[in-house]
């Protein structure tokens, strides 16, 4: 069923706008003050100025992948954060650890690892449901490319950006 809203009867000063105007330049006119007494940052002269020390600790830039202590990727190839990835930005080929490996217990590792950062929304999914924490977001946001190619990470660019994480979640940890 239809309701009809019926239209707010304005007063004389009220049909006039003048109030409204005035109102809304004073409010700029503070602002603009407050910007000229250096109370209010409203600009950042990117690229020459960064803010990258100000990034709050839970900042989610750049998805990486990491590797141990040792050198070693994380990553098991489980394919989890593929799966789960809303608008399916991840792709992975696994490829089967050999039996003489001493990491053979961990089956798979990542041959192939690639993020499409066009497409990736920086929602930290990967970095949730990954068991291995091998997949972090990192605070690297400045992420360009001259060509839809260029903007895909791979494996490489992946762990360059990732770094080494230190912790105890290992699948090939003995306690487990
Ligand atoms: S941050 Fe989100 S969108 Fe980006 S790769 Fe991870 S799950 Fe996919
Ligand atoms: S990054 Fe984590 S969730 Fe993704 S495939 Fe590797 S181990 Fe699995």
């Amino acid at each position: 069923m239809a309701f009809a809203v019926a239209r707010p009867k304005l007063t004389w000063p009220e049909r006039l706008f003048l109030p409204q105007i005035f109102a809304g330049m004073a409010i700029t006119l503070n602002h603009f003050k407050n910007m000229l007494l250096g109370r209010t940052k409203v600009t950042v002269q990117y690229p020459e100025q960064k803010l990258d020390s100000t990034l709050p600790s839970y900042y989610r830039g750049a998805p990486a992948l990491v590797k141990d202590e040792s050198g070693r990727i994380r990553c098991v190839a489980c394919q989890l954060c593929e799966f789960i990835c809303p608008p399916r930005a991840i792709k992975i080929e696994p490829g089967e650890i050999p039996p003489a490996d001493r990491f053979r217990k961990v089956e798979k590792f990542p041959r192939e690892f690639d993020i499409d950062m066009i497409r990736c929304i920086y929602c930290g999914m990967c970095e949730e449901v990954c068991p291995e924490q091998a997949i972090f977001l990192r605070k690297d946001y400045a992420i360009t490319g001259l060509t839809r190619a260029e903007m895909v990470h791979n494996k490489e660019k992946l762990l360059e950006i990732g770094g080494v994480m230190h912790g105890v979640v290992l699948k090939w940890n003995e306690k487990k």
